[in-house]
């Protein structure tokens, strides 16, 4: 068994401010990789720049990372801050700009790097120290070392093969409060995920059910603010984005399976969150889970049965439909994927994966 979670966090009120020192170890001149309008709203950029301006570190800004982010974009902010003296990398916002942050600091270290360097796991995958500060509650990707990018010449995303771990996370559940409802939701599923699948993976060992279990019982404490019977304080805020990070750390240990896995090709085609997308296909993949695993599953997140879970679902999303096409496709890609397939930790078989992608759960 290994445990490898090389990032330090900080999980606290006001964090950024509160940890300006660790900031400049990094360097004394930072690029700040985020979404074009949320952290100017959410007061996470005043903060940041708060916190950097307090210890004289110099920064520049790429503010063009769109939700779902490409690898176009990452290539760009290449070509833009290559050559300028950056030194460390911090990704603001949702996990778009975290994991396009990552992308980024390890292009800035290697001259040569370009998008064929980005896919191919024999190239170094050494980059520019990243800091992730994130501002919703679902990817996780703060303590991950996996960073997903639309390939808009492949019409689909895919994880870098590369382990680029930040080497901070600064997490303040207060930005959450500017989030809208619906993006809370769609993150705090996708978090849901993490946790369900890093569980029925075949890596998963004691460390992941350990940090899985702790996410599922703080993520049940919150679900009450997803479905609307709360209104959220600053406590809830804290709680899901400490889930999230739970997740993160559990997929850190193992990864993500089905439910993931197809969800990619729906996400492109249909322009659908990326929560929402996993969730269509979550009920489907613990349904064909051991029993024993599944009820622990939903017990500790709080569902008695898959119903309950499907009644939540469609509580929160309403119905999610996705054409026959979009399905048959993805049904197609996931299928003659061998390492997709092998991945849950029980036997999926071709007739299982019909069901998970065809049968209508919510
Ligand atoms: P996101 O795509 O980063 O952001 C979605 C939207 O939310 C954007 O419009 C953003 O606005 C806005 N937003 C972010 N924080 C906000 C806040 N506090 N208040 C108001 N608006 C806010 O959403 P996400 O669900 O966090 O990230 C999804 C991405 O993460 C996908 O690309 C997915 O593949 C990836 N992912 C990565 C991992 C991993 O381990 N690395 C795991 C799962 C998913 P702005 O654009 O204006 O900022
Ligand atoms: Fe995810």
């Amino acid at each position: 068994m290994k445990f490898y979670m090389p990032v330090k966090v900080y999980d606290e009120a006001d964090c950024v401010a509160a940890h300006a020192g660790e900031l400049a170890s990094f360097g004394k001149k930072a690029l700040i990789v985020t979404g074009k309008k949320s952290c100017f709203a959410n007061g996470a950029f005043e903060d940041l720049s708060g916190a950097l301006e307090s210890r004289g570190i110099s920064f520049e800004v790429f503010s063009e990372v769109e939700e779902n982010p490409s690898t176009d974009t990452v290539l760009w902010a290449k070509e833009r801050y290559f050559g300028q003296g950056i030194e460390f990398v911090i990704g603001l916002g949702g996990g778009s700009p975290l994991d396009a942050a990552k992308a980024i600091a390890l292009l800035l270290k290697h001259e040569a790097a370009d998008l064929a360097w980005l896919y191919d796991a024999k190239m170094p995958s050494d980059a520019l120290p990243v800091v992730c500060i994130p501002t919703t509650c679902g990817t996780g990707s703060e303590v991950t070392g996996v960073s997903v990018l639309t390939r808009h010449d492949k019409k689909t995303k895919m994880s870098l093969p590369h382990r680029i771990f930040p080497k901070l996370a600064l997490l303040d559940g207060k930005y959450l409060a500017f989030a809208p409802h619906s993006l809370i939701v769609n993150s705090a599923v996708d978090a849901l995920a993490h946790l369900y699948e890093s569980v029925l993976h075949e890596k998963k060992d004691d460390y992941v059910l350990m940090t899985a279990r702790a996410g599922l019982s703080l993520w049940a404490e919150g679900k009450d603010v997803l479905t609307g019977e709360k209104e959220p304080d600053a406590a809830d805020y804290a709680r899901l984005m400490r889930a999230a990070t739970l997740a993160g750390m559990s997929i850190a240990g193992s990864g993500t399976t089905l439910p993931h896995a197809l969800s990619y090709i729906p996400t492109y085609a249909l322009s659908l969150a990326h929560g929402k997308s996993v969730a269509y296909f979550l009920p489907g993949f613990l349904a064909a889970a051991p029993e024993k695993e599944r009820e622990e599953l939903l017990h500790l997140s709080g569902f008695s049965d898959v119903e309950a879970l499907c009644d939540f679902l469609r509580r929160v999303f309403g119905a999610i439909n996705i054409p026959e096409e979009v399905l048959q496709r993805t049904f197609e890609a996931v299928k003659t994927n061998d390492a997709k397939m092998r991945c849950a930790s029980f036997a999926v078989e071709e007739a299982d994966l019909r069901e998970i992608v065809w049968k209508r759960f919510f």
